[in-house]
């Protein structure tokens, strides 16, 4: 049984096929680290968290990278508008790299609340940029570049089939709202490899380049660092379906002109989050975020188990009852799995066919494109099932928890806690501990209470809070 997966680039659901025996090489776009990653973002990585999981649990060894932007994101994905970074820190009075620096340090911090597991390989642009130059010198040489107004610009005319991961037509595209014409470029789709240009003359960041000083565009980062780190030849490149059109067309557009050759065997994308107002953006200001699902009475882990109630390639529409159903509903599941755990007699007789058969009913849900909806309905029926044993059940569940990850199996006594699970408790306890500090009594209480509809239970002592099982 293999993964069954849909590819952006043919437009169907595909078998899996590792390019190296027994090994996955996976390239996510991360975080443009100027804001807190908002909950659609969040949804986006727990998405590619399962992806990973999945080829994980089929026996794969993965290497999972993503990227930190931390300079060249301009405020449109076309090279108009401001560096993302810089408005940032012009609106925080904090150094670009003191506001990346704490801007990825809260993602990292989001991801192990949401039982995300840690990437790999994490690169950050700034720390990059003689890469990105090697990358553009050789499209340079290949004659894929041309330089207007001081600026390096790829030429995609130079490139066959520019068009054929997003499926655009040239012609609607260029009459659409789409592309802010730039009077430099040759053609509207052409982007920017390196800036040089006076109008970004107060860039705070800035190197010396073969075409002067200045800094990488966005596009150019992800290939260059993917490249340097998985090699010519990768498995997989996943983000949300808004890096299709732009991001990773062009992405494909330098890389494969750069190798000469196919770059990526598989395109995947997760569908936006979207809420009832408007779009989930950064940019806009108000925005949710995970700190916000928490001050609201949610655990990460709700919010994570919210999302796994629908496909990922299917636009989410986000509300608070939603979310409170998901919480319910997770409790009650908690509940049962409690019952089961709390009634195990390892005497009771085994049922090896019925197990097997769960197993093979799970991984072929989850091979089906991801079908995480199925397997839950595979996790009720195990509970239900009267012919198997509590402890066969409980081995069920915690073997299929390897993919939710929704900490499904709450033991007792902390020494039966996973490391994974242990971080994550500390992570909240030392969250509801600044939040004392700053005063934020509200917060801390939600944490409490939070913590406690896990099964956790805190109590403060002058040695600082220490925590139980209930
Ligand atoms: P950014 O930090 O904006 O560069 O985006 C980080 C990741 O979140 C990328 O994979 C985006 O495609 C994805 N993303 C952005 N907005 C949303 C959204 N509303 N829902 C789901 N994913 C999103
Ligand atoms: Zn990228």
């Amino acid at each position: 049984m293999t993964l069954k997966i849909f590819n952006t680039i043919s437009k169907k659901e595909e078998e899996f096929k590792e390019i190296e025996a027994g090994k996955v090489k996976m390239y996510a776009c991360g975080p443009t680290v100027y804001n807190f990653a908002h909950i659609g973002n969040l949804r986006s990585y727990i998405f590619e968290d399962i992806l990973k999981k999945a080829l994980e649990y089929e026996g794969y060894e993965v290497t999972h990278m993503i990227n930190i932007t931390d300079v060249g994101h301009l405020q449109s994905d076309e090279d108009t508008g401001e560096d993302k970074m810089e408005l940032g820190a012009k609106r925080e009075n904090k150094s670009v790299l003191e506001l990346a620096r704490f801007y990825e340090a809260s993602f990292l911090s989001d991801l192990e609340k949401l039982n995300i597991k840690k990437p790999n390989i994490i690169a950050r642009a700034t720390e990059h940029i003689e890469d990105m130059i090697n990358l553009i010198k050789k499209l340079e040489e290949k004659g894929f570049t041309y330089i207007a107004n001081g600026n390096v610009y790829f030429s995609i005319d130079k490139f066959e089939d520019y068009h054929k991961l997003a499926n655009l037509n040239m012609n609607e595209m260029k009459a659409g709202s789409r592309i802010k014409i730039d009077e430099f470029k040759k053609n509207p789709f052409d982007f920017v490899l390196w800036f040089v240009n006076s109008k970004y003359e107060n860039h705070i960041l800035q190197w010396q380049s073969p075409w002067g000083k200045g800094f990488p565009g966005w596009h150019i980062e992800c290939s260059a660092m993917a490249i340097k780190y998985l090699g010519e030849y990768i498995d997989i490149h996943c983000g949300g379906v808004d890096h299709i059109p732009v991001h990773h067309t062009n992405e494909i557009a330098q890389s494969e002109s750069a190798l000469d050759h196919k770059w990526i065997n598989y395109w995947i994308h997760g569908e936006f989050l979207t809420t009832d107002s408007e779009k989930m953006s950064k940019s806009s200001g108000e925005f949710l975020t995970l700190e916000k699902l928490i001050k609201d009475g949610f655990s990460p882990i709700d919010y994570r188990y919210y999302v796994l109630q629908s496909k990922y390639r299917k636009t989410l529409a986000f509300t608070y009852d939603k979310l409170e159903e998901a919480k319910k509903s997770l409790d009650s599941l908690r509940k049962k799995i409690s019952g089961i755990i709390a009634n195990i007699d390892i005497t009771e007789v085994t049922n090896v066919d019925a197990v097997n058969k769960y197993k093979s009913d799970f991984k072929e849900c989850i091979n089906d494109d991801l079908n995480i909806a199925n397997a839950f309905t595979v996790l009720y029926e195990v509970i239900k099932d009267n012919y198997i044993s509590n402890n066969e059940k409980k081995q069920l569940i915690e073997d299929f928890d390897r993919i939710f990850s929704l900490n499904l199996i709450q033991e007792q006594g902390n020494n039966k806690l996973n490391e994974e699970r242990i971080k994550y408790i500390e992570g909240l306890i030392n969250e509801r501990a600044q939040a004392r500090v700053n005063k934020e009594w509200n917060k801390s209480d939600k944490i409490r209470e939070a913590l406690l509809q896990e099964g956790i239970e805190i109590t403060d002592t002058k040695e600082g809070t220490v925590w139980k099982l209930r």
